[in-house]
């Protein structure tokens, strides 16, 4: 596979740079990516995510674009008030580049419907605001073998993690945040607040972090850093990372599954 004399001219900042080459421009137009969440996260996420050009993309959210969205969520505007999140990122992607392969889902995830929607994909985004759907994401990605992204931001902290619990050795989400949260539906966004570009920081940065592992085997552009968790801080400025331990008796990828 090549890519055609637009396509070289669309992506030729990433061609240029050798982290990414053509070589990384041609994979990241084979991979597929499910981004679960389309909301503060995933909004500036998904931009990104088309942009770079990944050929293919499944988008899950259950929610309609309310008002109050606009203020973080920079994929939609006045006239995707009371639309589906959904529809309306597919219809945003359909005129930014025809060329990418979308479907989407708006029905509400469950553990039995996760399974269905990441089998066979490369990389999942989690940037949900709720644990119940983040732990059956992050289940389904271990049973399935796929590599889960997990970005959450409150306030003016955020965190981006690298999970893939299906390996030896490696933790999962649910061995970050345990099973407490199996039953909790909380969406804390609308009671604590946000800044909007807050949102679009950890949104962008896990786009930045969702491209180096799409390119794990492709490119020099560095390790995937599994089982790592950034923490992002709005106050203080800056970022620090740290790393997770895999749990022997995780639920999700260990003894306890
Ligand atoms: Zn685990």
């Amino acid at each position: 596979m090549s890519l055609s004399l637009d396509r070289l001219d669309r992506f030729a900042r990433h061609i240029v740079l050798p982290e990414i080459g053509g070589a990384g421009q041609v994979a990241l137009a084979r991979k597929h990516l499910v981004l679960v969440g389309l909301g503060g996260i995933g909004s500036p996420a998904l931009q990104y995510l088309a942009a770079a050009g990944i050929g293919r993309l499944t988008l899950v959210d259950d929610d309609k674009v309310d008002i109050s969205n606009l203020q973080r969520q920079t994929l939609y505007n006045e006239r995707d008030v009371g639309h589906g999140k959904a529809i309306s990122a597919k219809r945003w992607i359909k005129l930014f580049d025809p060329a990418l392969d979308v479907e989407i889902s708006d029905r509400r995830i469950d553990p039995s419907r996760a399974a269905a929607l990441v089998e066979g994909a490369h990389l999942v985004l989690d940037g949900t605001d709720n644990f119940a759907t983040r732990l059956a994401v992050s289940d389904a990605c271990v049973k399935a073998g796929v590599p889960l992204l997990s970005a959450a931001v409150g306030r003016f902290q955020g965190q981006v993690g690298a999970f893939a619990g299906h390996l030896q050795g490696e933790a999962c989400y649910r061995c970050f945040v345990g099973d407490a949260f199996d039953a909790e539906d909380c969406d804390t966004c609308a009671e604590d607040g946000m800044l909007g570009a807050m949102a679009g920081w950890v949104g962008s940065f896990a786009a930045l972090q969702a491209v180096r592992i799409l390119l794990e085997d492709v490119s020099g552009f560095g390790d995937p850093q599994w089982s790592r968790v950034n923490l992002l801080d709005g106050i203080q400025p800056g970022m620090r990372q740290f790393t997770i331990a895999k749990d022997p008796a995780c639920k999700g990828c260990g003894s306890g599954t």
